[in-house]
């Protein structure tokens, strides 16, 4: 028995399958359109029948990450996101059950990432810890004394980066004034490009500001300061909201932000109320695969409609 789990991103999706364990197989997808979830589906679904030709054990679960505020405990999708906007219109479990006989978990992705980091990768063994995903938005999951928080509209923990952090600042998509992502995110960085007239930078996220023609100008230094500061005070407010023992950055924009960590460290010894050392930060050690295999992993922490021994 084997379970897949499928990250659902706007322009590209990962896949994985699962087993005891290891994963058995990896690979990204690109998204050919978002504005409907059936072509996605689509392709996804020759992906599976291509591996599952090469496996004599049957699929037992697929679990899907989505990057919208999601019901995980009753596989619900709540809110309507940009891309894939029919997405709450499909019924997944009967796609998962008719086509492939398995059963199908739904996870917000900056979730299913923390599941699976916690599983696979460098979260294992903490039962405190957050995961923040910086990549065009910034999405942000919790574990607390070994439980993903949810709360009471399956908000908590995952909207650190609409959490105020500018009163004054700028509009947000989330109709929010001076968000985290409106003062410091992917697509406010895409956005400053724009203004500076170098859009041919979009999409290359926090690693065009470093490059060597870039670093030494003032206007790019003043971006990437701007960035940092934001990303500090969302680390800071992260220890204080939640007392973690650890803090996960992923995401496509984190991507060269390796020696700003120290930083961000820095920043935590400076101006939080612990001890010196009690939170450590570190990067994502599955990279773009963190939620999909944290969605591999998600009847795990569910009822028993798979066996538990399947992975
Ligand atoms: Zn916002």
């Amino acid at each position: 028995m084997y379970s897949i789990g499928i990250d659902l991103g706007g322009t590209s999706a990962q896949l994985v399958a699962v087993k005891k364990g290891k994963i058995l197989f990896q690979t990204s997808i690109a998204v050919r359109d978002n504005s409907s979830l059936r072509y996605i589906l689509g392709d996804l679904s020759s992906c599976i029948d291509k591996f599952s030709i090469t496996r004599s054990e049957p699929l037992v679960s697929i679990g899907i990450a989505f990057p919208s505020i999601v019901d995980g405990p009753n596989n619900k999708i709540l809110s309507r996101y940009v891309k894939y906007p029919d997405a709450l219109d499909f019924d997944l479990e009967s796609w998962a059950k008719i086509k492939f006989g398995a059963a199908l978990f739904l996870e917000n992705d900056a979730r299913a990432a923390l599941i699976g980091e916690y599983h696979f990768g460098l979260a294992k063994g903490y039962e405190n810890s957050c995961l923040l995903t910086l990549g065009t938005g910034i999405g942000s999951a919790i574990m607390l004394d070994g439980k993903l928080l949810r709360g009471s509209n399956q908000l908590a923990g995952n909207l650190l980066g609409h959490t105020i952090i500018q009163y004054e600042g700028g509009k947000c998509n989330c109709n929010g004034i001076g968000c985290a992502e409106s003062e410091g995110s992917g697509w406010w960085l895409n956005n400053k490009y724009h203004e500076i007239n170098r859009g041919d930078l979009c999409g290359q996220g926090f690693k065009a500001l470093l490059e060597p023609e870039n670093v030494g100008l003032p206007v790019f230094r003043e971006i990437l300061a701007q960035l940092i500061k934001v990303y500090k005070t969302i680390i800071i407010n992260a220890v204080h909201c939640y007392d973690p023992e650890i803090i996960i950055l992923g995401g496509g924009i984190a991507e060269g932000m390796n020696t700003y960590i120290p930083v961000f460290q820095e920043a935590i010894e400076q101006h939080c109320w612990i001890s010196p050392g009690a939170v450590k930060i570190i990067k994502s050690s599955l990279g773009i695969y963190a939620g999909a295999i944290g969605a591999a992993c998600l009847y795990l922490n569910k009822d028993s409609k798979a066996p538990s021994n399947a992975i």
